[in-house]
């Protein structure tokens, strides 16, 4: 330590030494700074770096060391062999190009880097005793040997140490840590060497090609300048690539924020960089999402989806969502593709937001699938949901209910209120219809005023049934639109799913079955289906089959039943009733047959017999008594009707105001003013109009003043509680009030007791009919009243006078 101080101060020049450490410390700084620079994944820009540091870093040792050289003085003179001093240059050169190419390998081990350094330790050994073998002094030199190795081996540990920081070179303080170092291994070594050696004074005869100082003093100025010069232009150098690709990583950086996808490039599940677009996508910074984990950025059911993209490459894109930073989830479709970056694999994701697609679907899916007006499902959806609650009561074992729903008075709602007024009507059943299912429940509307509704999982048919009443009670409140108070009800045919049918088909048509036999009751109503109900059904098939055949066959006839004025009980005419003869059935009354006739348009055919028939039968009578015929509310609507009793009335030759139609109110369910135009028509041609069973459908008092009625017939039903029910005959003595006020003269039907018969008279009711009076007879028993000469107008005709009425044949009654 002694001798390492000795030759340190006293052996040196201190100016000349610390240029030497200048040299040392600049050389070794940009040495650090070029290992530095070669980490880039272009292989000949790391190439260039690695040769400019081995040449630098070789000019430094060997200035440094000369420099050193030139500060020593030993105290006898020294010069330098031209051929030793040009060897440890090139020493120094190959020595620090093999160091670092070692250093630079791919695989940087441990023992890669101690070899790097035990070589840049080496080199500058060998470099420093290279030199030292150059110099020539006038006296004889005797090395301390332990000495010698000790800067030896601290020259090669702090190089080895120096290498092993070079994995920091990224930052300013791992550089220098690593000039340091350096620049601790090359005066280490340099000065424990130089104190290691005594020289005392002698005259030896020098040989060869020598350097004097001044000539090495020159040298050394040529190798510093020469390291300076390569230290410089490598700065430039390194300053315009890194300005250059500065300006080209800007350039791709603008490349990559102004597309329109997100672009993503990871490595595994680690995010390395996102461009601008990914970033706005997910509403997160890219210093949040650098680093951080890609996978956790898919919602839970596409992790995997997400994780299978980045494994392997996909050439389709991939569709999943991501979670956005306020929570929402984002549609995406994403394509991957593996790609080297910064020399190491990586996968670069391209991401594209397809909300904007997906709800353009979603809707185009909902058009498809909905109904327009009130927004339930439409048939197509309805099929589909029946099946999967099908399956599901396959897999389950728990049956499932279909409730087929039609509403009642909707028609004449929508006719008399216009359709806007339906349509409103219409949405507003239908969300009574949502509130008050379940989620797993679908609505439907199949169409006009039928809906449906699929009811999956239940236990009993209970539930069904329970629903059914809530629906019809729900249905039946009154609706307020328009100012108008509406009110519709709803009759329900239920099937069960497996017993009632094993295909959507046979289901869908059974709950029709039960609905066609719902609304056969009186009032809103629901029905199961039964097995026996489609038995029923064939039996209504055949029945239209043979009613067709029945005309042509000569099995329908007329039975006539008598009026009479109520105060004298005169014969004042006869009602021709329908009846149909059967070769098997026997007498079928007209109410069984009637709604099936109407429903096939048969009535049309059926209806112009019976008027042709009764026209004809009262042409022939004696006295002008009237003819009432019942007329349906088909003929009216559909039938050239006007034209049809133009054309009997001239062919039987009966006068006009002898024949008296009987409409029904449910005529008031069609269009209105075409209807008052017909009646209006035959009112034209001089017929009576009497409307019929008034009290018990939707007759609106403003109808009678509307329509150009001449009678009114009260309904049965109203006639039945006369004489001991008050409520009734109030209600029988203001109808009659009320049509006489209009000019409307009233018949009462349905008369069976005297009790009814006096207290019509005593209501002022002007005619009667029923079965106290007379019964419906076949024309021969009139034919042979007619012959007898009883139907006269000089004989009045009562009940208690004209038994015969009471004798005939009942026929259907
Ligand atoms: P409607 O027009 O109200 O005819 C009166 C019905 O009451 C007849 O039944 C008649 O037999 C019955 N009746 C009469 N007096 C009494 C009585 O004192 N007590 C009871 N309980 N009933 C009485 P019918 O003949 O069975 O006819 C039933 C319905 O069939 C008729 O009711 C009418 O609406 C319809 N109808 C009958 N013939 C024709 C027809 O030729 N064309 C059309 N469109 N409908 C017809
Ligand atoms: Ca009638
Ligand atoms: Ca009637």
């Amino acid at each position: 330590m002694q001798n390492f101080y000795y030759s340190l101060v006293h052996e040196h020049d201190p100016r000349l030494l610390l240029l030497a450490f200048a040299v040392c410390v600049i050389g070794c700084m940009s040495t650090s700074r070029m290992l530095w620079r070669s980490i880039v994944p272009v292989a000949r820009v790391q190439r260039a770096w690695r040769l400019s540091a081995a040449l630098v870093f070789a000019c430094t040792i060997f200035s440094t060391h000369y420099i050193a050289i030139l500060a020593f003085r030993p105290g006898v003179g020294m010069d330098f062999d031209i051929w030793k001093t040009a060897l440890s240059l090139c020493v120094a050169v190959f020595g620090s190009m093999l160091g670092f190419l070692v250093l630079s390998l791919s695989d940087r081990g441990a023992l890669r880097t101690g070899i790097a350094g035990i070589l840049v330790g080496g080199t500058i050994a060998a470099m420093h005793f290279t030199g030292m073998a150059a110099m020539h002094f006038s006296g004889n030199i005797v090395w301390n040997h332990a000495t010698v190795w000790l800067s030896i081996a601290l020259g090669i540990l702090l190089s080895v140490l120096a290498l092993a920081c070079t994995s920091n070179l990224h930052t300013i303080s791992g550089r220098i840590q690593v000039s340091s170092l350096l620049v601790l291994a090359v005066c280490t070594l340099h000065f424990l060497a130089m104190s290691a050696m005594h020289i005392s004074a002698s005259s030896v005869a020098r040989a060869g090609m020598v350097l004097n100082m001044d000539s090495m003093a020159l040298t050394t100025a040529a190798v510093s300048l020469l390291f300076a010069l390569i230290s410089i232009s490598a700065t430039i150098v390194d300053h315009h690539i890194s300005m250059r690709s500065g300006r080209e990583v800007e350039r791709l950086r603008q490349l990559a924020d102004g597309a329109f996808e997100g672009i993503v490039l990871c490595r595994e599940d680690q995010i390395i960089d996102v461009n601008l677009a990914f970033c706005v996508l997910l509403g997160l910074s890219a210093h949040t999402l650098r680093d951080s984990s890609i996978s956790h950025l898919a919602s839970s059911l596409y992790r995997s989806a997400l994780q299978t993209t980045l494994s392997t490459p996909t050439f389709e894109p991939i569709e999943m969502e991501l979670c956005t930073s306020n929570g929402s989830i984002c549609p995406v479709e994403a394509l991957s593709r593996p790609i080297e970056y910064l020399g190491k694999p990586a996968t670069v994701l391209a991401v594209r937001d397809i909300s904007e697609r997906k709800l353009a679907q979603h809707r185009i899916d909902h058009l498809i699938h909905h109904d327009a007006l009130t927004n339930l499902a439409n048939r197509l959806l309805f099929q589909d949901r029946l099946q999967q609650a099908m399956a599901e009561a396959d897999r389950t074992g728990q049956p499932m209910a279909l409730l087929y729903i039609d509403l009642d008075r909707f028609k004449s709602v929508n006719d008399m209120l216009g359709h806007a007024t339906g349509d409103d009507l219409l949405v507003q059943v239908a969300a009574r219809m949502q509130e008050t299912t379940r989620r797993v429940d679908t609505v439907a509307r199949l169409g006009g005023d039928e809906f449906a509704i699929v009811q999956p999982l239940i236990h009993t048919p209970q539930a069904a049934a329970t629903l059914a009443s809530r629906l019809i009670n729900l249905i039946h409140r009154p609706v307020l639109i328009g100012g108008h108070q509406v009110s519709v009800g709803a009759s329900i045919g239920i099937a069960m799913y497996p017993q009632d049918g094993a295909t959507p088909e046979i289901l869908l048509q059974n709950a029709d079955l039960a609905l066609y036999r719902a609304k056969q009751y009186r009032g809103s109503s629901f029905c199961f289906f039964e097995s026996n109900m489609d038995h029923k059904l064939q039996e209504r098939r055949a029945l239209e089959i043979e009613l067709q055949e029945a005309l042509e066959n000569h099995q329908l006839h007329l039975n006539y039943q008598p009026l009479f004025s109520t105060g004298s009980l005169q014969l004042i005419g006869f009602e021709a009733l329908l009846r149909w003869q059967h070769p098997q059935r026997g007498w079928i009354a007209p109410i069984d047959f009637i709604p099936l006739a109407e429903e096939t348009g048969l009535i049309l055919s059926i209806g112009r017999w019976v008027l042709l028939s009764a026209c004809t039968e009262a042409a022939r009578w004696s006295y002008p008594y009237r003819i009432s015929v019942n007329v349906s509310a088909v003929q009216v609507q559909h039938s050239n009707l006007v034209e049809t009793v133009a054309e009997i009335l001239q062919t039987t030759g009966l006068p006009p105001d002898q024949l008296e139609l009987e409409v029904t109110e449910s005529l008031f369910l069609g269009d209105l003013e075409a209807i008052l135009t017909t009646l209006r028509d035959l009112k034209k041609l001089g017929v009576r109009i009497t409307l019929d069973d008034f009290g018990t459908g939707y007759s609106s008092l403003s109808y009678l003043r509307r329509f150009p009625f001449d009678h009114l017939k009260i309904d049965r039903s109203f006639v039945h509680s006369l004489g001991q029910d008050k409520q009734a005959d109030a209600i029988v003595s203001s109808i009659v009030a009320l049509s006489h006020s209009l000019n409307l003269s009233v018949t009462a039907e349905g008369v069976e007791t005297e009790t009814q018969l006096a207290a019509l008279q005593s209501n002022d009711c002007d005619h009667v009919q029923g079965f106290l009076l007379g019964r419906p007879s076949p024309s021969s028993a009139l034919a042979s009243l007619r012959e007898s000469g009883q139907i006269d107008a000089s004989i009045p005709l009562g009940p208690f006078c004209t038994p015969i009425f009471l004798q005939m044949p009942i026929s259907a009654d």
